[in-house]
């Protein structure tokens, strides 16, 4: 998509009184060389694909490793203990249960990563259940974080390869929060906003998956990414108003990016994959281990 900044986004959605998801799908499809009616039902089939693979989670599945699976149905099974609430503990539920699947090599929607596929489908599902949202609404706010996150991807990057997981959970824990918004009815500046708490609180998040496998730390911080998402779209609903333009945010998440050392950017050779505990893990899986290392 071809949008530079948020402020250009939003200073299209000023002049032209279109709805912002309408304008993003309009850039896809003109993008992508489509109709707007085929852009939307590849966004609607998106929705499905996250539907479905939250649907068909499979409880009893182990990644190859043994390190990730399972862990959902724990959280489900703790229901209405969650301290912070039933709601927050169907998020945790689905963020893991999504990042499992993910591990366990099952289907599931890049969003924008596989790496971080869990935040937006984990604020997602709860969600429309929780207010009984149509379809149609379901997909504009899809829209409407999918252009939040070309903006991310455009001004810096949306992979832990190139900026650390603050590019990847970050980035997807941004673009959630600034759907959330849209969907609760905020405004395009306060959907800006939200991103912008989002992306900021999780400033610096170095990627160091243990054994150069998406499985520790990544799963839960997909949970991490969820939860981030739901209370940087309550402030900016508040009322609450970013100090550093969302933009300037971005900007400072590459500068970030690009300062952090290589050791920190999925190489597993830093962080938590090189704990003592990363370590062991690591050589327990040789053939995988020794690549990663
Ligand atoms: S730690 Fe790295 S691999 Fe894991 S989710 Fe974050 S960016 Fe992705």
């Amino acid at each position: 998509m071809a949008f530079g900044s948020i402020k250009e986004l939003l200073e299209i959605n000023r002049k032209t009184h279109s709805q912002l998801w309408q304008i993003i799908m309009e850039e896809d499809a003109h993008d992508r060389n489509v109709s707007t009616e085929d852009s939307f039902e590849k966004m609607r089939n998106m929705w499905r694909a996250m539907k479905a693979s939250s649907d068909n989670y499979d409880p009893s599945l182990r990644s190859s490793t043994g390190l990730s699976g399972g862990d959902s149905s724990k959280m489900k099974e703790y229901g209405d203990r969650c301290i912070s609430g039933e709601f927050m503990g169907e998020v945790i539920a689905e963020a893991i249960g999504m990042a499992e699947s993910n591990a366990c090599m099952r289907c599931v929607v890049a969003a924008p990563t596989a790496g971080s596929c869990g935040v937006i489908p984990a604020v997602l599902i709860p969600y429309v259940k929780k207010y009984n949202i149509n379809e149609e609404k379901i997909v504009k706010g899809l829209f409407v974080s999918a252009g939040f996150g070309s903006i991310i991807a455009e001004r810096a990057f949306i992979a832990g390869a190139m900026g650390g997981c603050q590019a990847e959970i970050g980035s997807a824990s941004a673009m959630a929060a600034a759907m959330l918004v849209y969907l609760q009815g905020g405004s395009p500046k306060q959907s800006a906003s939200a991103l912008a708490f989002a992306l900021k609180s999780l400033l610096g998040l170095v990627c160091d998956p243990v054994a150069g496998l998406v499985e520790v730390p990544c799963v839960k911080r997909n949970v991490i990414g969820a939860v981030n998402a739901i209370v940087s779209a309550d402030m900016a609903l508040a009322g609450i108003e970013t100090k550093i333009p969302a933009d300037e945010v971005i900007d400072a998440m590459r500068e970030v990016g690009l300062a952090m050392p290589q050791s920190l950017k999925e190489t597993s050779e830093g962080g938590l994959a090189a704990t003592p505990s990363g370590i062991a893990i690591a050589e327990k899986i040789p053939k995988l281990g020794s690549y990663a290392r």
